[in-house]
């Protein structure tokens, strides 16, 4: 059975310049390329999901601006499907992404159309009864991200969610989620533990399942009244680890949508994200199910 999936989340153009060092304030440097990618990060998860072979609809919103239609055709290129993606009066979501020679970064996020995610319409909600399962991150407005997983809980629909950016988190919209997928960074930002096992603990007070993702060193797996579990990553090459917790993301949830056990479908998206971590790009590197299948033997 393919599983359905929808993601509520955000959509920016990332607009990424290349210098050598990045500006200090008030100084002008010169870049040496500039270039587009769709993106944010509930975007990339709904690729990613798409690519891993689940039915993925997308709850967002672009601007009436000229990348509104590109961040639009990017999730409809992937197969997503963008009926409930509104196209909202003003900009895009934009992240102005500086990177220099040593491969630091400097961001700006303007949530742009982003903003006008504050609740559901009944289109969402009927779109929500009808899913597997229910993606949330926090790119959107907290109130309409509260919503969507209170409506999901209420009808009986899984939800994962991603707490990123990294931020403390009002205890009601942990008690509506599910499962909780979390890098270290934001592990320890919502519970104040730096060591992701003391994090996880914590954690399990208030969502009955936690990942924390370890990078290179694969995720931590965390249950109720059971001991947490490590799930290695597969060793590879790194060329590039942007995205590469969306990819994981993406993927367990479709693993998670077709009725997959937690541990088979944290190795099953293990694989996909090394897969997208051995190529250059975000969205360009995900993986289409039958690589994962594949790397996944
Ligand atoms: P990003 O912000 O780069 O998208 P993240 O910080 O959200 O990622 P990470 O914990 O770095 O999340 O990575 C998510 C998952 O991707 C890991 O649990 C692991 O499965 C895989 N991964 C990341 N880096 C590597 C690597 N170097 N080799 C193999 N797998 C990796």
């Amino acid at each position: 059975m393919t599983p359905h999936i929808v993601v509520l989340g955000s959509t920016n153009m990332d607009l990424v310049a290349y210098v050598e060092r990045a500006p200090r304030r008030g100084e002008t440097v010169t870049g040496r390329a500039f270039r587009t990618f769709p993106g944010g990060k509930g975007a990339n998860q709904a690729v990613a999901a798409a690519r891993a072979g689940a039915t993925v609809s997308m709850i967002g919103a672009v601007g009436t601006d000229g990348f509104g239609g590109r961040l639009r055709a990017a999730l409809e290129h992937s197969g997503v499907d963008t009926d409930l993606l509104r196209t909202v009066e003003g900009a895009s979501g934009t992240a102005h992404i500086v990177v220099d020679d040593e491969g630091g970064n400097a961001i700006v996020v303007v949530p742009g159309a982003n903003a006008a995610l504050t609740g559901l319409t009944h289109g969402d909600e009927a779109l929500i009864t009808c899913a597997d399962l229910l993606l949330l991150q926090l790119e959107t407005p907290l109130d309409g991200v509260l919503a969507a997983a209170r409506y999901a809980r209420d009808h009986g629909v899984r939800t994962v969610l991603t707490p990123a950016p990294a931020q403390s988190l009002p205890p009601e919209l942990l008690d509506a989620v599910d499962l909780l997928v979390a890098n270290e960074h934001e592990a320890a930002a919502l519970t104040g533990a730096t060591d992701p096992r003391t994090a996880a603990h914590k954690l399990l007070d208030q969502v009955p399942d936690v990942v924390v993702t370890l990078g290179a060193e694969g995720c931590l797996y965390a249950t109720r009244g059971a001991e947490p579990v490590t799930v290695p990553a597969p060793r590879v090459t790194a060329v590039d680890t942007t995205g590469a917790g969306d990819t994981f993301v993406g993927a367990l949830a479709a693993a998670l949508g077709e009725g997959r056990p937690l541990p088979s479908a944290l190795a099953w998206a293990s694989s996909a994200a090394a897969l997208s971590v051995g190529r250059p790009g975000a969205a360009a590197s995900m993986p289409y199910r039958t690589e994962i299948d594949a790397e996944a033997e």
